[in-house]
C-alpha cells in the first residue's frame, strides 16, 4: 500500500502507516488533529524508548565477547567492520588480529606493501575492500594528521566506507547517535515494524534509515529511564556508550536471534513488541522480493610444473580479484574441451603427461563456479607462456584467490608424494 509522508506539528516529516498493517508501533495515522498528532508522536517516540531500552537490556547480557568489543580505537573498529561486510563473524576473528599484530596504526596500514595488505587478506574475498581501506588510510595520515576523524561526513568520504560503515564506526568508536542498516537491521526492523514493502525500494529502505535513527536517538533516554547497570565484563561502560550499545544490539539480534530462517521468537527479547511475532508474519519478512537466479560457471585450471617450479600469473588492476594469483586457467563456455588439447592451444607444446588435480566448487555472489584443474609436468621450457615460475616455498608467500589457493596446496601435495 502507497505510504504518505506528512509534516507533524514539530515540522518532522515521518511516515503514515499502512492501515492494513497497524500496529502500536507505527509511525503515524493519514488525517490525523494537531492534538491527535501530538498525541500518536508521543505514543510512537514511547514505544521506540521501549524497544531501545529492552534492546539495550538484553545486549547487556547477551553480547557475544569478540575481540573489536574490547576497543574503542577507530582503527581497530574500522577494520573490523570492513572485515566483516559479506563475512561471518568467525572467520574474521583471526584475520583481524593477524591485521592489528602486523599492522597495528592507521600508518602502517598506509604504508604497507601491495603485497603485504593482499597477503594479510587472502581468504577474506571482495579484494576491492583492502586496497580501499589502504586507500583511505593514506588519505587519513595524509588530510587528518594520522588521526581517524570523529566527524560523520569526514568518516563518510573516505574511500570503501558507505552511510551504514561511516554509521557503525561514529557510533562504535565515539558513541555517535548515528544509525547504522544493514541485512541484519533491515530483518529486525521490517519484522519489529510489520513492513511488508521490499526494503530496496527507496521510500521503504529510507523508512527504515528513519526508524534506526529514531531508536538509537533514544538510546540515552531508554538507558536513563531503566537506571540499570551491568556486570558484563565488556559493557562495564555502559554508562556512556549507549548508542553504540544500541546500534550494536540491533545487529548482534538479526545475527543471533532474528535469524532468516528459524528465528528464535520465543527467547527474543522484543517478542512483546514484534508486529511479525504478532501476525505469524516471520517468514515473509523482510519482503526482499524475487532471487536472482544462480548462474553456473565452469573454469579449466592447468598447475604446470617444469624444474621444480610452478607457472603462476597475477591477475591485472581493474579485474575482479585484482592483483592476486591465479594458475593459468581458461573459462569454457561451450561444449567442453579436452584438457590436453585446449593446453596445447595455449602453451604450444605437447605435455608428456596430464592428470587431473582436483575440482574446487565455490560460491561468489550469484556465480556457482566449477574450477577443474589439471597437473601438467613439462620435461621441457615451454616458451609461449605468460606469468613466473615459484617454487612450492615461494607459492606460500603469494596472495591466492581462495579457490586457486586449495588448487595450489593441491599442486604441491602431488609434487611432494611424487605422483
Ligand atoms: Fe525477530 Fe521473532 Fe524477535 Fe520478532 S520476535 S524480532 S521475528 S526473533
Amino acid at each position: 500500500m502507497r505510504r504518505i509522508e506528512k509534516i507533524t506539528p514539530r515540522g518532522r516529516p515521518k511516515l503514515a502507516p499502512d492501515r492494513t498493517r497497524q500496529s502500536p508501533m507505527a509511525p503515524t495515522q493519514p488525517g490525523i488533529s494537531v492534538v491527535a498528532g501530538d498525541k500518536v508522536l508521543n505514543r510512537m517516540q514511547e514505544s521506540h524508548s521501549t524497544l531501545a531500552a529492552a534492546l539495550l537490556d538484553w545486549f547487556a547480557t547477551s553480547a557475544r565477547d569478540l575481540p573489536w568489543r574490547r576497543t574503542r580505537d577507530p582503527y581497530a573498529i574500522w577494520v573490523s567492520e570492513i572485515m566483516l561486510q559479506q563475512t561471518q563473524v568467525k572467520t574474521v576473528i583471526p584475520f583481524w588480529e593477524r591485521w592489528l599484530r602486523e599492522l597495528p596504526t592507521i600508518e602502517a596500514a598506509a604504508k604497507a606493501p601491495s603485497a603485504k595488505i593482499h597477503k594479510l587478506w587472502e581468504g577474506l574475498g571482495y579484494y576491492t575492500r583492502v586496497r580501499n581501506l589502504q586507500k583511505a588510510a593514506q588519505v587519513v595520515v595524509e588530510r587528518h594528521d594520522g588521526k581517524f576523524p570523529e566527524k560523520f561526513e569526514e568518516v563518510l568520504a573516505l574511500p570503501g566506507i558507505g552511510r551504514y560503515t561511516a554509521g557503525a564506526i561514529c557510533s562504535i568508536a565515539f558513541n555517535q547517535p548515528t544509525p547504522i542498516l544493514d541485512g541484519n537491521v533491515i530483518r529486525v526492523l521490517t519484522r519489529v515494524f510489520g513492513i511488508a514493502e521490499n526494503p530496496k525500494e527507496k521510500r521503504t529502505n529510507a523508512r527504515l534509515w528513519q526508524l534506526a535513527e529514531e531508536l538509537v536517538g533514544r538510546a540515552k533516554e531508554a538507558k536513563d529511564a531503566r537506571g540499570k547497570t551491568t556486570s558484563h565484563p565488556l559493557l562495564s561502560s555502559r554508562e556512556t556508550n549507549f548508542c553504540s550499545f544500541l546500534n550494536q544490539s540491533l545487529m548482534e539480534l538479526g545475527a543471533l536471534v532474528c535469524t532468516p530462517r528459524n528465528p528464535q521468537c520465543l527467547i527474543c527479547p522484543v517478542q512483546k513488541l514484534c508486529v511479525a511475532f504478532k501476525e505469524n508474519r516471520t517468514e515473509e519478512l523482510p519482503n526482499l522480493g524475487r532471487r536472482e537466479a544462480a548462474t553456473a560457471r565452469h573454469f579449466l585450471a592447468f598447475a604446470v610444473v617444469w624444474n621444480g617450479k610452478f607457472l603462476v600469473q597475477q591477475r591485472p588492476a581493474g579485474v575482479v580479484n585484482a592483483q592476486l594469483w591465479e594458475f593459468p586457467n581458461i573459462e569454457i563456455t561451450g561444449a567442453k574441451p579436452a584438457a590436453r588439447e585446449l593446453f596445447e592451444n595455449i602453451f604450444s607444446i605437447a605435455p608428456p603427461k596430464i592428470q587431473p588435480l582436483c575440482i574446487v566448487k565455490h560460491s561468489i555472489t550469484r556465480y556457482r563456479i566449477t574450477l577443474e584443474a589439471f597437473l601438467v609436468s613439462l620435461k621441457t621450457f615451454p616458451q609461449k607462456t605468460d606469468g613466473i615460475w615459484k617454487t612450492p616455498a615461494q607459492l606460500h608467500r603469494l596472495a591466492f584467490t581462495a579457490a586457486h589457493k586449495k588448487l595450489a596446496s593441491a599442486a604441491v601435495k602431488s609434487i611432494l608424494s611424487g605422483r
